[in-house]
C-alpha cells in the first residue's frame, strides 16, 4: 500500500494530433476570491468588484464578460484581455430518453473533445427534482480500462480546474434557462480524476464554497478506479464528498484485465483506503460495477465480492455494461443480475442497479468524443478483440 511515482508513465499513452497553440488566458472560473481581488486592487479598481464577477460567474454561470453588464465597459476588457468566461469554446449537446438525459461534446481551444452529461431524476412522492451533472476529468484516460470507450482513446492532457467547472456552469446556465438548478456533481465523466488530483480538488472546492457555486460536499461524488495517492489524499484532507470506486472486478487475475491499474494498486489496498475514508468522514463508500456477461458476473465473482465487502460501510452499483465497439463483450442478461443482485443483498451489502442512461446517444464515458477520434484499422481492432478474449479467458481460469 505504498504510494508509487506517477502510474501514467508506465501505462499507454496517446498524444494528440489536434494540438494548437492554447489561449494562454486562464479561465475565471478557476481563480478564487483572493485571486480575483489581487487582480482587481493591482488595477486600482474597486473591491466590491469581486462580489459582482463573483455573482456573474458563480450565481448567473455567465458564458461571457459582454453580459457582466454590472461591471463597466472597460472593467469588462480588462478582464476579456486576461481571462476566459468559459473555457469551452464550442458544445454540441445531445437529447435521448425523452429530455431526461442530455450529452454534451464540448471543443477545447486546442481543439480536443471532453464529454459531461446532465441527467434529470423527477421527483416523486413529494421528493424534489434533481439534476446531476456528470463532468469529466482528464481528455482520454491512461487507466485503459478494456469496456470503457475513453480507455480506448488513449491519455490526452488533464483539464485544468476552469475547465472542470465550466462543465458545470455549462448545465447550471442550460438549467436556469427553464427554472431549474444543478443538485448534483459527479466526477466520472472522461478520465481518472485521482490522476488529476489537485485541478479536481480545486474544482471540488469551487463548486462546493457557499461563495461560489454553493453545492454541498454531499452532493459531489468523485470517482477512482483506485488510485491509492490520490486515495490517500483525500482520507488526510477529510473531504465530505461521496467516494465511487469503480471495483469491476474482485479476483485479483481478472481485475488486472478489467482495469488494469489494480496491477500496481491491487483492489485488497485499495478497498482498505477506501475503508479508512469511510471511518474518517462516516461516509459510505459506493463500490461500482460494470456487469459483464460470463465474465465478471459469476456466482463465484459475487462470493468474493462478498468476501471483500462484507462488514463496511459500502455499497454497491451494478451497472449493466454499455457494448462498447472493439470489445468482445455484452452486457449481464437480467436474470443473471437478479441472481448476482440476491446474493450481495442477502449477505448485508446493500446493492442498487443503476440504469443506463442515454445508450442510444452514447452516454457510456468517452462514447462521443471516441467517435469524433479516428477510428482505428480493423486489423487493430482485430488483434485487440483476441487479446481481450484470450486474457479475459485466462483469468477466469486462474482463480
Ligand atoms: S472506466 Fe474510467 S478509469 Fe477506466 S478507462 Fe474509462 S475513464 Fe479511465
Amino acid at each position: 500500500m505504498t504510494a508509487s511515482p506517477d502510474p501514467r508513465r508506465s501505462l499507454p499513452v496517446i498524444t494528440g494530433s489536434r494540438d494548437r497553440t492554447r489561449d494562454p488566458r486562464p479561465g475565471i472560473a478557476g481563480l478564487d476570491a483572493p485571486a480575483v481581488s489581487t487582480w482587481l486592487q493591482e488595477r486600482g479598481e474597486p473591491l466590491y468588484r469581486a462580489r459582482q464577477i463573483a455573482d456573474h460567474v458563480w450565481r448567473r454561470s455567465a458564458g461571457s464578460f459582454d453580459e457582466m453588464r454590472t461591471l463597466p465597459r472597460q472593467l469588462r476588457d480588462a478582464l476579456e484581455a486576461d481571462f476566459r468566461a468559459d473555457t469551452l469554446a464550442d458544445t454540441a449537446v445531445t437529447l435521448a430518453d425523452r429530455g431526461l438525459t442530455e450529452k454534451a461534446l464540448h471543443t477545447l481551444d486546442d481543439g480536443r473533445n471532453i464529454e459531461s452529461v446532465l441527467m434529470r431524476y423527477p421527483g416523486r412522492d413529494g421528493a424534489r427534482d434533481r439534476s446531476t451533472v456528470c463532468i469529466s476529468s482528464q481528455a482520454g484516460c491512461a487507466v485503459g480500462c478494456p469496456f470503457c470507450a475513453t480507455g480506448e482513446l488513449g491519455f490526452e492532457r488533464d483539464l485544468t480546474a476552469a475547465e472542470i467547472v465550466d462543465q458545470v456552469r455549462f448545465w447550471a446556465r442550460r438549467l436556469s434557462d427553464e427554472g431549474g438548478h444543478v443538485t448534483n456533481v459527479v466526477f466520472m465523466g472522461m478520465g481518472e480524476p485521482l490522476l488529476n488530483v489537485g485541478p479536481v480538488l480545486s474544482a471540488a472546492a469551487a463548486l462546493s464554497d457557499p461563495s461560489r457555486f454553493g453545492l454541498g460536499t454531499r452532493h459531489i461524488t468523485i470517482s477512482t478506479s483506485g488510485v491509492l495517492p490520490g486515495m490517500e489524499r483525500l482520507v488526510a484532507l477529510r473531504p465530505q464528498y461521496t467516494l465511487a470506486v469503480s471495483l469491476h472486478a474482485a479476483r485479483p487475475a481478472l481485475r488486472d484485465v478489467l482495469v488494469p491499474l489494480n496491477r500496481r494498486y491491487p483492489a485488497s489496498d485499495v478497498v482498505e483506503v477506501a475503508t479508512a475514508y469511510a471511518r474518517t468522514t462516516g461516509r459510505r463508500v459506493s463500490y461500482e460495477y460494470v456487469m459483464i456477461d460470463g465474465i465478471n458476473d459469476t456466482p463465484d465473482d459475487a462470493t468474493e465480492l462478498v468476501r471483500l465487502l462484507r462488514g463496511r460501510l459500502a455499497h454497491v452499483n451494478l451497472i449493466p455494461m454499455n457494448a462498447v465497439a472493439h470489445t468482445p463483450w455484452q452486457p449481464t442478461p437480467p436474470a443473471r443480475l437478479a441472481a448476482f443482485t440476491e446474493t450481495l443483498r442477502a449477505s448485508g451489502i446493500p446493492t442498487t442497479v443503476r440504469r443506463n442512461r442515454g445508450v442510444d446517444i452514447g452516454a457510456a464515458c468517452g462514447q462521443l468524443a471516441a467517435e469524433q477520434a479516428a477510428r482505428p484499422a480493423p486489423a487493430a481492432v482485430a488483434r485487440r478483440r483476441e487479446r481481450l478474449e484470450r486474457e479475459s479467458a485466462a483469468a477466469l481460469t486462474a482463480s
